[in-house]
């Protein structure tokens, strides 16, 4: 008798579970839709009409109010530091689109420091900021990334060749310009820089910039809300000045 009970009971759960497990992938879903998807939609209507939609971009060079780094690059800032693109997965850093095509949107220095190259990297560059303007005890990295053709043909400036190691740049110095590479040449990104922030292990080398819980929130850093926890759907861009408007 207590078996049969038992039984039933056990099947309660089981019919149950369905239940659970539509209300977590739909709460899943309808987090995903209210974040990287809002921001997918967005990058989307941008990518199709960057020209209509200037208004959304940030300009390189510029910088927002009183924030130690320079915009690295021009355009949309499509994806934000902790988006998630598949479960498990968050974004170490940020994705500028400028909207226009191979090798034409620049990318500049941000921030004073001193840049390499390791020898494999086709698209990639780091630079090291000794002092981080916002906790000077620290020694700071901010890297780049997907600057190069689908092949990997660079568009990091030639005076940069792989290999380059400590070359002092001034913030705001060319660097190179927006790619596509993303290793699989069958399967570039779109066009893009990534920009993250990477800590350093403490022996003055930077950590794997892979890793996301390596990296560090971008926002007080270009004084914009880049932090995907935080940003509920908000454009992220320099306030326009109040003499722009009609
Ligand atoms: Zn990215």
């Amino acid at each position: 008798m207590s078996h049969i009970k038992e039984r039933r009971f056990r099947l309660g759960w089981l019919l149950l579970l369905p239940f659970f497990a539509s209300a977590l992938v739909g709460a899943l879903l309808y987090r995903w839709l209210m974040t990287e998807g809002k921001r997918s939609t967005v990058l989307w209507e941008f990518l199709r009409n960057p020209q209509a939609h200037a208004e959304w971009t940030v300009r390189v060079g510029e910088r927002c109010g009183s924030a130690p780094f320079l915009m690295p690059t021009s355009g949309l800032i499509g994806y934000l530091w902790g988006d998630s693109f598949r479960p498990g997965h968050r974004h170490q850093g940020i994705d500028i689109f400028g909207g226009g095509g191979l090798k034409q949107t620049p990318v500049v220095a941000a921030y004073a420091g001193y840049l390499s190259r390791q020898p494999n990297w086709k698209a990639s560059l780091i630079i090291r900021i000794p002092e981080d303007p916002l906790q000077p005890a620290r020694q700071i990295w901010m890297y780049y990334t997907h600057m190069a053709d689908p092949e990997g043909t660079p568009f990091i400036e030639p005076h940069f060749p792989p290999g380059t190691s400590e070359v002092f740049v001034e913030a705001g110095t060319l660097l190179g310009f927006q790619g596509n590479y993303s290793g699989d040449p069958s399967n570039p990104t779109g066009i893009h820089l990534h920009f993250s922030i990477v800590l350093d292990d403490g022996q003055g080398h930077f950590r794997n910039e892979l890793e996301f819980h390596n990296t560090l929130d971008p926002s007080p850093y270009l004084g914009l809300p880049l932090n995907a926890e935080q940003n509920a759907g908000e454009i992220p861009r320099c306030s326009i000045p109040s003499t722009a408007g009609p």
